[in-house]
């Protein structure tokens, strides 16, 4: 129980702001991006700076309240809020400052990835993230960051340099190859475990405009497509993305008329090198399998980036199924082919994420991020504006999902999980999980921050 006054010290020590229930924010400030996760945390505390971080922290520790860190809050799981603790909410965190020289940029640890996109692409520059511009930096990163340049570039965290992390103590450091070694190994895909990382310095890469953008196949090619989707991607060049998915078309443009609310399956392709390279680098597959829709061609990086945000808006109802992926067999993709036919609604999708190329050069011991000889972080994702529709949807990835898992590699990507329990968890880091226990137990002995995929501290 907090009292009215021990509240009041808090507010008074804070740049940032302390909302509680009753106050006119509460109801916004704690909604997440997945409509629903519906908690009630007693305090939000929107951090101005890093002072107010430990200020929080402090708090937290002294009065022994429960503790969540919300970067973006775009976690499946809602692990950026908690019901009645204090969330440590970064979003007033959000600047970015790039080097051009040292082609860096330092990112507050509440930036979405919009924010960096926008500074880094006047440098024609770019950091490898996810494929949409509202997600948070900071959950991202921590859980390993998948998206467009991932063949090319790696994942988000091989271009993180350092981060600056306020710990379960209340102190400060700098985590690098140099500083902390064991902590920078342990947030290189270990997430929100180990402290509230206050700022992220990452490499940029020269990335300006790419040859990108969706082709689309008739769902009854999917089979076709997918067979030979799956072969050309290992050995395509590390310039070229491109994730596989099934589909409902958006009615809207640039969507023709006629392909409007048709399943279909397609792949979004992301040729970062050159633009004639990557219109010679697709021009086989348009001329053995001409797509119903083709929406490829130059594409500034920062408008492929946020190309899929204004279909997925904030507040509804996302339910997640996901596993890595080393091979897909024929059997499997009659099984993707059977629950694609019953995809539910206009949002509802699969897509399989290529981590070859140069993902897979970094060794599995090198990150905390153990999957590295998987071929795809597979996602099925139910999602529906409607909480009535809500049966419908889990129903729906559920039972894809119970399919196809059997042809999986045994973990999933973290941030592709909703709460599925410590096994998963343990079953995600495999061999790194024993040393991610020994770093936990070292930096957060006591289990402060375990609103996340909650490593369990254990010494060596
Ligand atoms: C629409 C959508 C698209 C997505 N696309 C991709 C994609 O393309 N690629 C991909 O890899 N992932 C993708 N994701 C998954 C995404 O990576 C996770 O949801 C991630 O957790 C989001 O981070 P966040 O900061 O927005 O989340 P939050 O909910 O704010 O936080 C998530 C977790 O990270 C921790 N955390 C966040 N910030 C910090 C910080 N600064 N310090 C310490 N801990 C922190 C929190 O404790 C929490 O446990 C997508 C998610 C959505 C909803």
């Amino acid at each position: 129980m907090l009292h009215a006054e021990t509240i009041q010290s808090l507010k008074a020590g804070l740049r940032g702001q302390v909302i509680e229930p009753g106050d006119a924010e509460y109801e916004a400030a704690r909604k997440v991006h997945n409509g629903m996760i519906d908690r009630r945390p007693r305090l939000i505390v929107r951090c101005a700076d890093v002072a107010d971080v430990m200020a929080a922290v402090k708090f937290a520790r002294e009065n022994q309240v429960l503790v969540s860190i919300r970067g973006g809050g775009h976690n499946a799981a809602g692990l950026g809020v908690c019901d009645d603790g204090l969330v440590i909410d970064l979003s007033p965190m959000r600047y970015t400052q790039v080097d051009p020289g040292s082609r860096t940029v330092r990112v507050g640890g509440g930036c979405t990835w919009g924010d960096v996109d926008h500074a880094t692409h006047a440098f024609g520059l770019a950091v490898p993230s996810g494929i949409i511009a509202t997600t948070g930096v900071g959950g991202l990163t921590l859980g390993g960051g998948i998206g467009h340049l991932t063949r090319r570039c790696g994942l988000t965290i091989d271009n993180l340099i350092g981060a600056d992390l306020v710990l379960a103590d209340g102190s400060f450091v700098t985590a690098s190859a140099s500083e902390h070694p064991d902590l920078f190994w342990a947030i290189r895909g270990g997430g929100g475990n180990f402290g509230v990382v206050t700022s992220f310095v990452f490499r940029a890469h020269p990335v300006h405009t790419n040859y990108a953008g969706p082709m689309l196949w008739e769902l009854e090619d999917g089979p076709k497509m997918l067979r030979w989707y799956r072969d050309f991607i290992r050995q395509a060049p590390d310039e070229l993305n491109g994730f596989f998915a099934f589909l409902v078309v958006p009615p809207g443009p640039p969507f023709p008329e006629h392909l409007h609310l048709r399943k279909m399956c397609g792949v979004v392709w992301c040729y970062a090198g050159g633009l004639e390279q990557g219109e010679a680098a697709l021009r086989p597959v348009r001329e053995m399998f001409p797509p119903a829709l083709d929406l490829c061609g130059p594409i500034p990086h920062p408008v492929m980036q946020s190309m899929f945000d204004a279909l997925y808006t904030p507040g509804m109802q996302w339910y997640w199924k996901a596993d890595f992926v080393n091979e897909i067999n024929d059997d499997a993709i009659e099984a993707h082919m059977r629950h694609a036919r019953q995809m539910p609604n206009l949002f509802s999708t699969m897509h399989l994420y290529p981590i070859n190329g140069a993902a897979a050069r970094v060794a599995s011991s090198d990150t905390a991020w153990s999957y590295r000889g998987a071929t795809w972080a597979e996602v099925i994702v139910g999602v529906d504006p409607d909480a009535a529709n809500r049966d419908m949807i889990v129903n729906w990835a559920r039972s894809y999902w119970n399919e196809l898992h059997p042809y999986s590699a045994g973990g999933a990507y973290v941030n592709f999980m909703m709460d599925e329990g410590e096994e998963r968890v343990k079953a995600t880091y495999r061999d790194n999980y024993p040393r991610l226990a020994a770093v936990k137990a070292r930096y957060d002995p006591g289990n402060f921050f375990r609103v996340n995929q909650n490593i369990r501290p254990q010494a060596e």
